[in-house]
């Protein structure tokens, strides 16, 4: 029996993982649950998982839940102190991380620190401290999984032992990182300044929250996953292809020097990922159909066009300058896409904030965490400012 950390249960790929567990209580119970502040919702998850922990964002939401469940033996905290304890506690054996955004780096950490098995959906932690992340979870022998499904599926399509080492030094020639494109992939670029909130977060092929879904709109959510898979395979950018796949079936490839390319593929569902990292590397039921290749008919490739999606150019920068200044893309990306949400900015305007942050801040190594969360803040402050008087 192993029991589970999942930060961020209340989400999309909280809800996920919990419909896995539902599945094989003979395998996995529950220690701890986290969420923001969605009561109605934490509530149902406490009433039926019964974890040991529930933790909310605020001293507030802990208080009315742990009120409303007073009967059980679930014990409430609060805050980010709560979530370090459950995500590193003695008893845990794994820690979902899948909160959104930079506020899941001090948890994930924590769990990286006590030695867990980690299954990775929070990229946005990767990406703005990669080195010093990559660097915890070998000094404290962590067993990092990647949950994103295209990394789970290079994960998948690697060697055992890929995770934190070169894969260029294991035969590898190129990782293919395979993308849907978003909802606007076929929108002349000229309606893109009148797409509303709701029209983003529809996405063809996935069901996910509303930033990950307006990361993929913009195609951020590419240039994240171009600088995770770097952190994770140990590789620079230029051994990373981006490839745009209509469909959401092949979830990414590895090219080898032979001319063999594996690829991963299934049906458009975080199960799939959750559960491979879950049982790892044991197989269990995630509860995805089969996947109906004679139903799907055809598999399409075709390159992304920079000149529509700017965000990648944008990841592409962030990278090539390094240090702090993935902290910057991924905190102006932040604000921006909340102030999109809000319907305070147009969505061609969130590149052109993170344009002119990144051109805006002078970067520099990122040796530690102070330096770190200054760079995001300054990065903040910017981002809003600059959406407050226009860019
Ligand atoms: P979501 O918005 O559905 O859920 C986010 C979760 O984080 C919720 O449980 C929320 O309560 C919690 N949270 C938000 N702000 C918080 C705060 N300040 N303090 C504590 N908890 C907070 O998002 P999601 O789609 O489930 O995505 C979660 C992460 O997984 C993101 O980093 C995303 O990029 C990544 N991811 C998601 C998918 C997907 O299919 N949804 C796929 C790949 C990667
Ligand atoms: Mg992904």
């Amino acid at each position: 029996m192993k029991l589970l950390t999942i930060l961020g249960a209340t989400g999309s790929i909280g809800q996920s993982t919990l419909d896995i567990v539902a599945r094989h209580r003979d395998r996995y119970a529950l220690y701890a649950l986290t969420a923001n502040n969605n009561l109605d919702r934490m509530i149902e998850l406490c009433r039926q998982f019964e974890p040991r922990y529930a933790v909310m964002r605020d001293a507030q939401s802990a208080r009315l839940l742990s009120d409303q469940i007073a009967d059980l033996a679930t014990e409430v905290l609060a805050g980010e102190p709560g979530l370090v304890e459950v995500a590193a506690a003695i008893e845990v054996d794994i820690v979902v991380a899948a909160i959104v955004g930079a506020v899941g780096l001090l948890p994930t950490l924590a769990a990286i620190r006590a030695g867990k098995r980690i299954l990775l959906a929070n990229k946005e932690s990767l990406v703005m401290a990669g080195a010093l992340f990559m660097d915890e979870v070998r000094q404290h022998e962590a067993e990092l999984l990647p949950v994103d499904s295209e990394h789970n599926a290079i994960f998948q399509c690697l060697p055992p032992g890929a995770i934190g080492r070169d894969v260029t030094e294991q035969g590898v020639f190129k990782i293919i990182l395979t993308g849907s494109g978003g909802p606007f992939r076929d929108i002349d670029p000229a309606e893109l300044g009148d797409v509303t909130p709701e029209q983003a977060c529809a996405h063809p092929n996935w069901d996910m929250g509303p930033k990950i879904s307006v990361d993929s709109a913009t195609m951020m959510n590419k240039g994240l996953e171009m600088i995770e898979a770097c952190w994770l395979f140990a590789v620079d950018q230029s051994a990373v292809e981006i490839l745009l796949h209509r469909q959401s079936i092949v979830h990414s490839m590895v090219s080898y020097l032979d001319g063999s390319v594996i690829a991963q593929m299934g049906n458009p569902d975080m199960r799939t990922p959750i559960a491979n990292a879950l049982a790892w590397p044991e197989r269990i039921n995630s509860g995805v159909e089969p996947l109906n290749l004679l139903q799907v008919g055809q598999l399409d490739f075709t390159l992304a066009d920079e000149s529509r999606y700017p965000c990648l150019a944008l990841a592409r920068e962030a990278w090539r300058r390094g240090g702090t200044c993935m902290a910057v893309l991924n905190a102006a990306n932040e604000i921006a896409v909340e102030h999109f949400l809000n319907r305070n900015i147009g969505f061609i305007e969130i590149p052109k904030v993170i344009n002119r942050v990144m051109e805006q801040i002078s970067t520099g190594p990122a040796d530690d965490l102070d330096t770190i969360f200054q760079a995001d803040a300054e990065a903040r402050r910017l981002a809003q400012q600059l959406v407050r008087i226009g860019v």
